[in-house]
């Protein structure tokens, strides 16, 4: 089996890095960074992000599994005191995989579209001003927007900002997606929905924002600022990540461990 490493970048997670790329080769695995069968993430939520990002044009094809080296942690199974462990099961193979969905938004003007896919969420933001946006859910027109900003998050991301936000924890074996507000305003004069909300997978939202020149999306740990975009259309993807679970980790042992 082919496997990559992809590591926070400081001294400690460099070390564990070395550590594995020795006990894997004792296990005839073979490092291939471009290619690779298993991806293996050493850091946090943070490195994992960035690894499926990195390897997002082959999504349907690798599997990922994180080692942590400190702080929380959600999407690692593994910490840096059980290396040895790690290395045996990857050799025993015997695994459950878990697939958790992408989010994808197409952000478009009036002659072309981009698509960006995320992990955990996509938010509409301006720390600026107050942002208008216009919310249309399946083509309908739903709300007008007052406020900081909108944060879309798939069922694997709900615990990460959407949680900080009030949005609900939505275990990812239910294809869905959430919207939750950041800062909205209601008063007289504007009115918002004000509960976090739920859409199934065939749902799209569409946003419109009045006054693009600060509002920034945020795609997982990235950030776009947007100049002259028209809409932003956003649903579940097609694309899963597919994720190693070689002992059971329940979505709610996760939640249990990382939050109470
Ligand atoms: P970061 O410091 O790496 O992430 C913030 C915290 O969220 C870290 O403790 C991280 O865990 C944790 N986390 C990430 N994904 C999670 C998930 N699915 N469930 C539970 N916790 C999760 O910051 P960053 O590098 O900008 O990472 C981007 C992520 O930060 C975004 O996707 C967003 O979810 C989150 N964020 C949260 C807030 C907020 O809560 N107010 C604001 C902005 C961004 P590790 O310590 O293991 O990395
Ligand atoms: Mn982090």
């Amino acid at each position: 089996m082919k496997y990559s490493i992809i590591s926070r970048g400081d001294d400690f997670s460099k070390q564990i890095e070395d550590y594995l790329h020795q006990r894997l080769n004792d296990i005839s695995m073979k490092n291939d960074q471009e290619d690779p069968d298993l991806v293996i993430t050493v850091g946090g939520d943070g490195t994992m992000l960035k690894a499926v990002h990195q390897y997002l044009n082959k999504i349907s094809k690798v599997v990922f599994v994180g080692v942590h080296t400190g702080k929380l942690g959600f999407y690692t199974d593994f910490i840096h005191d059980d290396l040895d462990s790690f290395v045996d099961k990857i050799e025993k193979n015997t695994y459950n995989d878990v697939s958790f969905p992408l989010l994808t938004a197409y952000v478009c003007n009036k002659t072309h579209c981009i698509q960006y896919y995320a992990l955990n969420e996509m938010t509409l933001i301006n720390p600026f001003h107050t942002q208008h946006i216009d919310v249309f859910i399946n083509d309908e027109y739903f709300e007008s927007f007052q406020g900081t900003g909108l944060c879309i998050s798939t069922p694997s991301g709900s615990s990460a900002y959407n949680k900080s936000l009030g949005g609900a924890l939505l275990h990812p074996d239910i294809k869905a997606f959430q919207m939750t507000e950041i800062g909205s305003i209601n008063n007289r004069v504007y009115r918002t929905i004000s509960s976090p909300m739920i859409f199934p997978k065939e749902h799209f939202l569409t946003l419109k924002a009045k006054d693009f020149n600060e509002v920034t999306l945020t795609i997982d740990h990235m950030h776009r600022n947007l100049h002259s975009f028209e809409y932003i259309k956003l649903m579940l993807s097609d694309k899963f990540v597919r994720f190693r679970q070689y002992d059971d980790n329940d979505f709610w042992s996760r939640v249990h461990k990382s939050f109470l």
